[in-house]
């Protein structure tokens, strides 16, 4: 593996991409560079930002803009240093993003050397979303039904109650299903074609699931 990997992992809501984020950062001491968590702490705040971020992400759940999502990635990696892995959860999310990662990398000299696509389908992922909460602490994410069953359950390492995230509703991951469909397959599609894409069936039991990532990332 060369000392500087760099890959990003791309699917739909629910799709377990933070699982195997979280996987890669305690296996493989990756650097785990996720966009809509540093979006979602900015929307939290009253800045004007903060405020337009919050419009965009949780009232219409589109996608917040590229310069925006640039500065936010700049911000990331600037702070890694140059021999760590790092794992980019959520971007590119559209065509025009691929050019700005791309050059972004490129001045912290790396370059998306996998790109990894938990595939999921539209029925599954609202499955998902309807019964996932968060850790607001440490984001970790609990099934209701299988993690967890009462209400106010708290995260077991945190003690903090499990919260859900504001685009977690029905509405919101349907919308966010047609926003990836319409604007993140293409994605997919562009390292399909460099030849740098591994697609994995996110139905797959997430350790399962790791070990064809962790197998693909280690023979690089
Ligand atoms: P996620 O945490 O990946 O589900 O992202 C939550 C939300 O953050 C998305 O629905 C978008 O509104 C926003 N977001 C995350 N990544 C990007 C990106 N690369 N480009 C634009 N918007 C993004």
């Amino acid at each position: 593996m060369s000392t500087a990997f760099t890959a990003i992992l791309l699917g739909p809501p629910g799709s377990g991409k933070s699982t195997q984020a979280n996987f890669l950062v305690k296996e493989l001491e990756a650097v785990h560079v996720d966009i809509g968590l540093a979006l979602r702490k900015t929307a939290e705040m009253s800045t004007p930002l903060g405020v337009r971020i919050s419009d965009i992400m949780n009232r219409r759940k589109e996608l917040v803009p590229d310069d925006i999502v640039e500065e936010v990635l700049s911000g990331a990696l600037a702070s890694v240093s140059p021999d760590r892995l790092v794992i980019i959860d959520g971007a590119p999310r559209c065509s025009a993003q691929i050019g700005i990662v791309d050059a972004m990398l490129k001045i912290f000299e790396r370059k998306v050397d996998a790109a990894i696509y938990v595939a999921l389908s539209e029925k599954e992922s609202v499955r998902r979303i309807s019964r996932r909460w968060m850790c607001p602490q440490c984001n970790r994410p609990f099934v209701r039904g299988a993690d967890f069953q009462e209400e106010n359950a708290m995260c077991p390492t945190c003690r903090v109650r499990l919260l859900r995230r504001k685009d977690d509703t029905e509405e919101g991951v349907r919308k966010r299903f047609q926003v990836f469909a319409l604007n993140t397959l293409p994605v997919v599609e562009h390292y399909r074609k460099e030849g740098n894409l591994l697609e994995v069936d996110g139905t797959k039991d997430p350790v399962m699931l790791f070990g064809d990532i962790r197998a693909h990332v280690v023979s690089h």
